[in-house]
């Protein structure tokens, strides 16, 4: 209700004052022109008061209407022109405003409405209940179990004891009820959800209750994705990989495809070459535990580094400066010695002489612990890179896209597929090359492949960062990211190795670490260091590159695994406030998820592999902050419309009733299911861009 009359008894006087000096003082009309001519004027009876929705001559005058104390209840958003705020009136306030200057365009709120609105209140739940709204309520069937996804918002974001519960039906009257789990990210409310829960048949409503009384309209699930692609013709060839595929491997099937398919088939080398699987040589000189000095080569260890020799010698004299010599591939450092001839150099000092000696060849650091101790006397010990990869090719790599299409001219849409951006992803180039391989081995036989080869421009990057898949493949199976090492100092430590490097998936250029978002790291060590700025790797840039230089690229997909995700725009944000990048438009939002239900349909069409709907929508609302993710720059910068995937979905168990990982290196077979499920959702995504070029 009102709080009362704040005006004094003056009001109307002061009202006009406030308003246009220049015009004169109206004779107390309570009877206001309304804004536009067909409507009827807005009038009070005399004592009434109303909320009512002026529009204003200027922005001074709104101010003096602010500081004269006026019941100013909104300040409506602008419109071009017009200046609006929302007051409490009286007839003779309603006058003054009128003639001072002021429209009055909209009666908001009667004084007598009042009490009709407190008779309509008393229908509604009591103050403590919250209220509950479905986000998201799906059923599907797989593997001939029905299961039920659900997210619920509550009013009461702030009460973490808030607890809610579904409950479902079936058509045959069966019941059953499960707990969510309130979901917070950084620091904010999200909603409450579950993992998929196992239901005897498809579920025919469902309601939430909440412990704070609240309780939701009950609703009908609906069926996800609802979309299934068109059925494959009998001879449609699939399933062209026979096992995991090194970066030499994905060479040789580039090759293989460009000969087999001259007239579908390019191959372009991106610009930018990789710096190699190499690193630089290093070791302990001395004993890590005790006293050690790490040398490490400036050159990469390839560059005649490995095996060059290092050790400390006591000159066997007294009073010698601390000096040394390359000869031979040998570094030998002499130490200081006292009066008396005995040993006087310290770790510090030899790491620094040695790096200021020979700064083209060696750099030096005292290892963790060691600082400030005396420097031992250290037999030869071999300077090594670590890498124990010995089939691979160590110099810099050029990285490879396919690129097919019967028209390659850049007429047609474009689709851009890349995989790999992490290393341990060994399933993802099986994804882009199965569907490499289905449009070019079908291209004579099916029609429908045909008509899609023809219509499109289909751009594929197997393997973006091969130096670390090599690395993955030959040293540490779990490397994410690519071999740059942009550490300094003690950091540097050959102990580091498995930690070194940036990830190429959070090096790009928009929503990054550097612009102030979440997620990426500027510690070289961490799995998400960002490197040293943006698209400071030669991988990113590949990818922006391609992505540049054919402007007929409209949609792409960036493949990853593992987790089963499809996801969009935004793909980070900034705290404190949990800002995202800018949403997409309502209209795009609804393209996306649209286009996503296909492809997960088209996913599920394999084997039966259902993307769960709550891991289906933007990276920052299902999965976490990705700061300079590809997606975002491909997205934001160049207005391609990007998608993620997450390959490798959770597996049902139905023995123990839970939803198993699957990893990002599964048994081969599990692998190459993944391959052919997702190849079968990039087919889909061809699909659509064919379809949407085809609209006006
Ligand atoms: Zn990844």
């Amino acid at each position: 209700m009102s709080s009362g009359h704040r005006w004094p008894a003056t009001a109307a006087t002061v009202l006009t004052a406030v308003l246009l000096a220049t015009q004169p003082a109206a004779a107390g009309p309570v009877t206001a022109p309304a804004q536009a001519p067909t409507e009827a004027p807005i009038t009070l009876a005399a004592g009434e008061r109303a909320l009512i929705r002026f529009q204003l001559p200027d922005e001074a005058a709104v101010d003096r209407l602010l500081a004269s104390g006026a019941d100013v209840a909104a300040r409506p958003r602008a419109v071009p022109g017009a200046i609006l705020l929302d007051v409490v009136v009286d007839d003779r306030e309603l006058g003054a405003l009128t003639g001072g200057g002021a429209t009055a365009v909209q009666l908001i709120q009667r004084e007598s409405d009042g009490a009709r609105r407190l008779t309509e209140s008393r229908t509604v739940a009591p103050a403590a209940a919250d209220t509950l709204q479905f986000l998201q309520a799906y059923w599907w069937t797989t593997g001939g179990r029905t299961f039920l996804q659900t997210q619920v918002a509550t009013t009461a974001t702030d009460d973490p004891d808030a607890e809610i519960t579904v409950t479902w039906r079936t058509a045959s009257g069966a019941t059953g009820s499960y707990p969510l789990i309130r979901f917070e990210d950084a620091g904010e409310y999200q909603y409450h959800y579950a993992l998929p829960q196992p239901l005897p048949a498809q579920p025919v409503t469902i309601t939430a209750t909440s412990s704070l009384g609240g309780t939701s309209r009950a609703i009908t699930p609906q069926a996800w994705p609802g979309s299934t692609p068109p059925a494959l013709p009998s001879g449609y060839q699939k399933d062209f990989i026979d096992a995991y595929m090194t970066p030499a491997d994905i060479s040789a099937r580039i090759r293989r495809l460009h000969r087999q398919y001259p007239a579908l088939v390019d191959v372009i080398k991106l610009p930018n070459k990789t710096q190699g699987y190499r690193r630089t040589a290093s070791a302990y000189l001395g004993d890590p535990a005790a006293a050690a000095v790490v040398v490490e080569s400036v050159r990469f260890g390839d560059e005649g580094m490995n095996g060059v020799q290092v050790r400390t010698v006591d000159p066997g004299r007294p009073n010698r400066a601390l000096g040394a010599s390359y000869r031979d591939r040998v570094l030998t450092v002499r130490l200081a010695t006292d009066a008396g001839g005995k040993v006087i150099s310290s770790t510090d000092e030899v790491a620094a002489f040695i790096t200021a000696r020979f700064p083209q060849r060696f750099r030096a650091f005292v290892e963790v612990g060691s600082a400030g101790l005396p420097m031992p006397v250290v037999a030869p010990v071999r300077l090594d890179d670590g890498l124990e990869g010995t089939e691979v090719p160590r110099g810099p790599q050029t990285v490879q896209a396919l690129r097919i299409g019967k028209v390659r001219d850049g007429s047609r849409p474009g689709v851009l597929a890349y995989s790999q951006e992490h290393a341990r992803e060994w399933a993802t180039p099986l994804v882009t090359l199965e569907f490499a391989e289905r449009l070019l081995a079908n291209y004579a036989t099916d029609p429908a492949t045909r008509e899609l080869v023809d219509s499109t421009d289909v751009f594929i990057i197997p393997t973006v960062n091969p130096d670390g898949a090599n690395y993955s493949f030959n040293d540490f199976n779990f490397q994410r990211k690519n071999l740059v090492n942009h550490c300094t100092g003690a950091a540097r430590d050959p102990r580091n190795r498995d930690s070194f490097g940036v990830d190429v998936n959070r090096n790009y250029a928009v929503g990054s670490y550097f612009d102030g978002y979440v997620g990426g790291s500027p510690n070289c060590l961490s799995g998400t260091h960002a490197g040293t700025g943006e698209l400071s790797e030669a991988e990113s840039r590949n990818v922006v590159a391609l992505a540049t230089r054919y402007g007929n690229i409209r949609f792409s997909l960036n493949v990853h695994s593992y987790g089963g995700y499809f996801m969009w725009s935004p793909g980070a944000y900034k705290v404190p406030g949990r800002v995202t990048l800018p949403r997409p438009s309502i209209d795009e939002s609804k393209f996306f998820l649209d286009s996503a239900k296909r492809i997960v349909g088209a996913i599920a069409a394999e084997r039966g592999t259902v993307t769960w709907p709550a891991y289906t929508g933007p990276v920052a609302d299902v999965l976490y902050s990705a700061a300079g993710n590809s997606a975002d720059h491909l997205y934001y910068d160049l207005g391609i419309t990007a998608w993620n995937f997450e390959v490798g979905n959770d597996r049902w168990n139905d023995a123990t009733g839970q939803w198993e990982g699957v990893g990002f290196q599964p048994p081969f077979d599990e692998a190459q299911a993944e391959a052919q499920e997702y190849a079968g959702g990039l087919v889909e995504l061809v699909r659509i861009a064919r379809d949407q070029a085809s609209q006006p």
